[in-house]
């Protein structure tokens, strides 16, 4: 070959980071618990608009001092995005025009039963996405209505099949600990989401977010609080029961089947840039690509990582919604980060990079504690770690040595 080069292949560039997450903010109707940056699809806002505005605003990050690579993982989430239902293939067409994915990629969409058709599906994957993450949330009906879903469990099945028949890999979310689903009904939803064919479950406890109308049902004494008890014990009926039909607790929420683990969010846990879009989304970049990108001064070689999240208004958002919150990280503070991150997972974070990131100490200090333990060259959590993650990040985050 001789020396020739692509303009946005030329190797001198800052290469653009190769995962990719788009928010789509907009569901059918808010359920009682969420906090997300949604808003109700009630018809005064055109999916087209929204379409454009987000690929608009995917084409401001191209400048000529970055170079587009293949994108290894591409994840629409939300909200809804199967609200959008056919402009929803048109944005992955368009997004992996302007930045084309690479083999074997993987491109998730996040989608909720009452949106998700099989023609949408077959729309899907014929324009790359591989896999579909589903919010079940529970299979018991008056726990559904509880949380305010629009669907009921038969829909949610459904949308499990639909999806494996075309050819999709799936995953499940389902929320733990929800007040009057007895024991026997949380096994039964795990059971069924399994046995429809998803090979991803990601279980989270119910919290009660200020300000949401199931914090005011309960403040007014017409819901019942979740029990914390009965939330531990189902979020241990869940690792049993999964553990058991061949799942693997890859991360605190998450389980797999081998080779279904999502590598979008793994990469989120190991400290890889990503680049956010979407009205609210957020980002992280490292720090030459937010030098090439003129988000921090060339000078500024301190800077190792930078966060950022774009503002919520305007509505959609548009080519030039700014970005709003604006973190720069040190290389140390990049590094205590990045060991924070790892300790989310089941395989922890290497000896080396314990080393580097300063945190020797304050993992031994966690193994006194029981919350981490030290073998194979690395540093894991243990079960009761991640029950106590929060004292497990905090004394890393704030590990000085
Ligand atoms: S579908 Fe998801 S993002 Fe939308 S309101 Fe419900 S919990 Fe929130």
């Amino acid at each position: 070959m001789s020396g020739f080069t692509v303009p946005w292949n030329e190797p001198s560039r800052v290469p653009l980071p190769k995962h990719l997450y788009v928010h789509v903010p907009l569901c059918r109707s808010k359920c009682t618990y969420c906090d997300f940056f949604s808003r109700a699809d009630d018809g005064s806002v055109s999916h087209a608009e929204l379409v454009e505005g987000t690929l608009e605003s995917l084409r401001g990050w191209l400048t000529p001092e970055v170079r587009r690579v293949p994108l290894d993982t591409l994840y629409i989430g939300g909200g809804t995005p199967t609200v959008l239902g056919e402009d929803l293939v048109t944005l992955v067409r368009e997004l992996t025009a302007i930045l084309p994915l690479a083999e074997g990629a993987e491109v998730t969409v996040e989608a909720n039963p009452e949106s998700l058709s099989t023609e949408l599906l077959a729309g899907l994957a014929e324009f790359g996405v591989t896999r579909v993450s589903i919010g079940v949330q529970s299979l018991d009906d008056a726990a559904l209505a509880l949380l305010g879903r629009c669907h009921d469990s038969g829909a949610a099945l459904a949308a499990i099949r639909d999806a494996v028949s075309a050819g999709l890999d799936v995953s499940a979310d389902l929320i733990a600990g929800i007040p009057g689903v007895p024991a026997e009904s949380w096994a039964e939803s795990l059971e069924a989401v399994i046995a429809a064919g998803a090979a991803h479950v990601s279980v989270y406890p119910l919290t009660i977010e200020a300000g949401t109308p199931m914090a005011e049902a309960i403040a007014a004494g017409q819901t019942a609080a979740p029990d914390e008890d009965s939330v531990v014990d189902a979020m241990d009926a869940a690792a049993t029961l999964l553990s058991g039909n061949g799942f693997t607790r890859y991360e605190v929420a998450n389980y797999a089947l081998p080779g279904h683990e999502s590598r979008h969010n793994a990469a989120y846990w190991t400290g890889w840039p990503y680049l956010g879009i979407g009205g609210g989304a957020h980002g992280m970049l490292s720090g030459d690509q937010a030098r090439a990108l003129g988000l921090v001064p060339e000078a500024e070689l301190g800077v190792a990582r930078v966060r950022y999240s774009y503002a919520a208004e305007p509505f959609p958002m548009r080519a030039s919604t700014p970005l709003t919150t604006f973190e720069t990280l040190t290389v140390p503070e990049a590094l205590r980060e990045d060991a924070m991150l790892g300790m989310r997972m089941t395989q922890g974070i290497a000896a080396e990079l314990a080393e580097l990131a300063g945190v020797n100490r304050a993992l031994e200090s966690l193994v006194v504690d029981g919350l981490v333990v030290r073998e194979g060259g690395r540093w894991r959590p243990t079960e009761r770690g991640w029950l106590f993650g929060n004292e497990v990040f905090g004394r890393i985050w704030g590990a000085v040595e």
